[in-house]
């Protein structure tokens, strides 16, 4: 989205219109401090107006975020800008701390997502009116200061929490921004003690069906990694050389879903919440795909009746394929079985102290266990068997085999090149790990089943396909409303036909 007119968002401004939290920022000049557009504040004179399309723009201006209306708290609308777009590509990759730390450089980056530096900063700039660097060093201060404020970390830890290189660093960043020291604002906040644990609260765009998304997380929870109690998502966390938990809520107002993290290495925390963002959806302008699928009237019947519905994201992107390999031709429930089974002889022991649920006890089986076993011990096909383990090679070979990289065809590609990978599951990939939006496996069942439900007849996957032209370039969107829409066996997407 291009930044509208200076009268339209002073316009947004005066109403404290939220379709525009996220989307546009809001600098005042007289004070030096920078808004998202719902600020409860006195609004300002309009000559004293700067309008920004990102944080990190106002910031490379020279703005401070504002203590009020706390611009890290905005939605942070990574796919808004269609996924097809390199620049959401490239904040994916950043918010999982693609330039933090030394030897990351936009160079790197650039290459990453198949084309020069020069041409990143290029489409940065028109897109964000930041460079790709200034964008990452905002992210790492506006994550400090949330940090600051909503739990009791230590300011060492938080510093390493937030990704920078030393206390130093963080110091100095955090006075430019802020103009005051992390200690002064901390000391000034509501204390709230919680515990071991650090408990944040992420915003989305509303509508928001979080009832759907829980739904799909209880009928494919893995027995040792998930759990889903009292309306909340508990799963194993596994990074780096760390295990640890989490707890997702959800807190309608406003507008947020809650993390509590119980993990021994701060240094992962960003990661964690990017990867909470992902599986939760947190990013999707949802309005905009809405008003795109709507478009089509059979499907503005699903989107009347689903307002908000995501499509959800897979934890880690090997798990997901392993998962999708599991699931290929039977139903949930076996997939499951099969996948419980799978942790209990290759998961790691979460210890009980880092546990926030009684029946979490292992974390996924990570890419290296897996290539390593000798045997995987499951009762299934050799056939798939050979391709968890070819799967699990792959993802040694190729550490960024599932992130996102040129194409959707390109990705599919790259997976189907994988032997027992077909397309129906290299698309499932795409679409929950890779997070690719387009994605779109037509020759799904539970897919096919649920287009009765939209002509009144069952279409075959070549019809699906054309039929699913106009859905571009939210087809996955499509895909998750055909699944609900499957009134047989609501939670059985699973399954590729030929497969
Ligand atoms: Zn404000």
């Amino acid at each position: 989205m291009d930044l509208p007119g200076r009268e339209a968002c002073y316009r947004a401004l005066q109403s404290r219109d939220s379709r525009f939290d996220g989307h546009i920022f809001v600098g005042v000049s007289s004070t030096g401090v920078y808004c998202r557009l719902v600020c409860p504040a006195r609004t300002p004179k309009f000559v004293n107006c700067r309008f920004f399309s990102s944080a990190a723009a106002a910031q490379e201006a020279g703005f401070r975020p504002c203590l009020r209306c706390r611009p890290e708290t905005a939605p942070e609308l990574a796919s808004w800008r269609g996924t097809s777009n390199t620049v959401s590509r490239a904040l994916a990759l950043i918010a999982e701390g693609a330039l933090d730390g030394d030897g990351k450089s936009v160079e790197n980056l650039a290459a990453r997502l198949g084309l020069g530096e020069r041409q990143l900063r290029r489409l940065f700039l028109q897109q964000l009116g930041a460079s790709p660097v200034s964008v990452a060093q905002t992210r790492r201060v506006l994550f400090a200061k949330q940090l600051v404020h909503d739990t009791h970390l230590p300011v060492k830890e938080i510093a390493a929490a937030a990704g920078f290189s030393s206390l130093r660093r963080f110091n100095e960043a955090f006075l430019n921004s802020f103009l005051q020291s992390s200690r002064a604002l901390r000391a000034a906040r509501a204390t709230k003690h919680e515990g071991p644990d650090i408990v944040l609260r992420l915003r989305y765009r509303p509508p928001y069906d979080w009832e759907s998304i829980l739904d799909f997380l209880r009928a494919r929870a893995v027995a040792g990694v998930e759990a889903v109690e009292d309306e909340r998502y508990f799963r194993t966390i596994e990074i780096g050389n760390a295990t640890g938990s989490l707890a997702v809520n959800h807190l309608p107002e406003p507008d947020s879903i809650g993390v509590r993290i119980r993990f021994p290495n701060v240094k992962s925390f960003a990661a964690i919440v990017a990867r909470v963002r992902r599986q939760f959806d947190l990013g999707a302008d949802i309005e905009t795909i809405e008003e795109h699928l709507s478009s089509d009237p059979a499907l503005a019947r699903f989107v009347l009746k689903r307002p908000g519905l995501r499509v959800p994201g897979g934890w880690d992107g090997f798990e997901t394929a392993v998962r999708a390999v599991l699931g290929q031709q039977i139903s949930v429930v076996a997939a499951r079985r099969l996948a419980a089974r799978l942790v209990e002889l290759h998961g790691r022991r979460v210890p009980e102290a880092l546990r926030l649920h009684p029946a979490l006890s292992r974390t996924f089986p990570t890419a290296r266990r897996l290539a390593a076993a000798s045997s995987l011990g499951l009762a299934m096909p050799a056939a798939r068997l050979a391709a968890l383990t070819a799967v699990a090679n792959a993802a040694m070979t190729d550490p960024s085999l599932f992130h996102p990289m040129g194409r959707i065809e390109e990705t599919v590609a790259r997976l189907t090149a994988i032997r027992g990978i077909g397309e129906w599951s290299a698309q499932y990939i795409a679409l929950r790990a890779i997070r690719e939006m387009d994605a779109f496996p037509a020759t799904d069942i539970g897919l096919l089943r649920g287009t009765v439900a939209l002509d009144g007849r069952r279409l075959t996957p070549a019809n699906l396909l054309i039929r699913a032209e106009a859905w571009r370039p939210w087809r996955a969107y499509a895909a998750q409303h055909l699944w609900m829409a499957d009134a047989n066996a609501p939670h059985t997407e699973q399954g590729g036909t030929g497969e």
